[in-house]
């Protein structure tokens, strides 16, 4: 039996700290410590813990998408490469990648912040979340041994923010009608990002001015999906995974 932990953290009603697990019960305790822990260390307010049993049966997936190390001597060459890549998989224009990428740089909610989720973006370069403020949120995937792939990653200079994003591009390029994926983190201080299409997870250092509070993802999707069920999958669909893939 499967159990899902969800962990948010505030302060002065901002977020400060957020998590996901899938656990099973026997686990459930000593996991929840260490998230909580995780969670201290950024003195909250506010810490809203959620925990409920998975009753759907998870999908089980052997590895995640391949990790590929890329270091640029700036951004715009780093954004280059991720727009050759995109245009590839998605055949949209450059121009427009450019232009949809260069709005996660300056924050890609209507009122210029960050969004909580991702944008979506068909075959015409156009946005279709259902809510432009929010986005939409890839939830309920883990790995099913965590501690043995973080040390794995550790090894290779990887970290748990690694661990999360590979989860969560791993579980978005299952699904069928998505074919790429353009992530910066919203961290002022955390340049690198990436960009994912099937089986490859394409690490780009750096991939974002330094200093830029500004981040974001793009799941990149074909014309004729079926959105309600995207989201669906994206929301509910458990994913767990066995190991990683490192170039
Ligand atoms: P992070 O990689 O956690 O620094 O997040 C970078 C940006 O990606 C955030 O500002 C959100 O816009 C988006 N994001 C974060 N977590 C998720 C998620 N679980 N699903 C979809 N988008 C997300």
């Amino acid at each position: 039996m499967f159990y899902s932990i969800k962990i948010r953290a505030s302060k002065d009603g901002n977020h400060v700290s957020g998590s996901e697990r899938i656990v099973k019960k026997e686990y459930l305790k000593k996991v929840l410590n260490e998230l909580v822990d995780k969670t201290y260390i950024k003195d909250p307010e506010l810490i809203n813990i959620k925990i409920e049993e998975i009753k759907v049966k998870p999908l089980i997936v052997k590895k995640t998408l391949e990790i590929k190390e890329h270091q640029f001597k700036n951004v715009e060459e780093s954004k280059r490469f991720a727009v050759d890549i995109i245009h590839t998989a998605t055949r949209i224009k450059k121009d427009k990648i450019y232009e949809l990428i260069n709005t996660v740089h300056l924050g890609s909610s209507p009122d210029g912040s960050n969004m909580r989720g991702a944008m979506i973006v068909n075959e015409l370069g156009e946005r279709i979340e259902l809510d432009k403020f929010r986005g939409v949120r890839t939830t309920t995937v883990d790995f099913i041994d965590r501690d043995r792939i973080l040390k794995r990653l550790k090894d290779i200079g990887l970290t748990n923010r690694t661990a999360d994003a590979l989860c969560i591009s791993t579980k978005n390029m299952l699904y069928k009608d998505m074919t790429a994926e353009y992530c910066i983190s919203d961290e002022a201080d955390y340049t690198v990002g990436y960009v994912s299409v099937k089986g490859e997870y394409h690490r780009l250092n750096p991939a974002k001015e330094y200093g830029n509070p500004k981040g974001g993802r793009i799941y990149f999707v074909r014309n004729n999906i079926d959105i309600y069920d995207f989201y669906k999958f994206l929301q509910e669909t458990p994913v767990l995974i066995e190991d990683v893939v490192v170039d």
